[in-house]
């Protein structure tokens, strides 16, 4: 299998997960990932089940949206996948999301404070909430790019969650702390109020991941 193929079957096993997860419902929230040694990208199309998606229906666009391989309509939200992947270069893999508890955090555009260890390890700090915007606009893309700075997560207004990472898998897995850490949050709001982690901390537990955690979990730790 080459990289296109190899990213291609990655998307549609992620696009599965969502499901099972309970982080989309229907054909909602996108996935998207950069084709190593190559300046394209990957995405879901728009519209269709995840579960009867075939490597042939992802579409291969370039970094400015033009089509280069498939013959459906890439995924409404490729203006903001394709913005992430300019602004951030360590980008590999984005995954957005609709999920319940996160989703609340959005509706009620109250940011996630850095509050626990995974969530801050993986995302880098809290969740921010990008302003406003229209679904599949540009405004929204921009709005993102500015609320996500150098984490790897950010919550959508009145929408949903962005998970992004150095692989589509840690993409995926930011959308999963994401919504653990809005549920905790909730929570804990309920029974006296969540107490945060400190800046320092905060920096110290990232950097482990980075260093140490990531390397470990991709299987390159020496
Ligand atoms: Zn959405």
């Amino acid at each position: 299998m080459n990289s296109t193929e190899t990213i291609k079957t990655e998307i549609l096993a992620i696009g599965c997960a969502m499901l099972d997860k309970g982080l989309v419902a229907g054909t909602w929230g996108n996935i998207s990932a950069r084709i190593p040694e190559t300046s394209f990208v990957a995405i879901t199309p728009s519209g269709r089940g995840y579960r009867e998606l075939t490597a042939n229906d992802v579409v291969v666009v370039d970094l400015t949206g033009k089509v280069m391989e498939g013959n459906l309509k890439p995924s409404s939200e490729l203006p903001l996948h394709l913005a992430i992947y300019r602004a951030r270069p360590d980008i590999q893999g984005i995954v957005h999301t609709h999920s319940v508890f996160a989703s609340a955090c959005a509706v009620a555009r109250k940011i996630i404070p850095p509050i626990i260890e995974d969530l801050v390890q993986l995302v880098g700090g809290g969740v921010e909430v990008a302003d406003y915007a229209l679904p599949g606009t540009e405004t929204l893309a921009k709005n993102i790019v500015v609320a996500l700075g150098e984490r790897n997560a950010v919550l959508m207004a009145n929408h949903g969650v962005v998970g992004c990472g150095q692989s589509l898998v840690e993409g995926m897995m930011a959308c999963e702390l994401v919504e653990k850490a809005a549920q905790i949050y909730i929570y804990a709001n309920q029974i006296g109020g969540a107490q945060l982690l400190s800046k320092e901390d905060v920096a110290i537990m990232h950097e482990f991941y980075v260093d140490y955690y990531r390397k470990r979990q991709q299987g390159s730790e020496n």
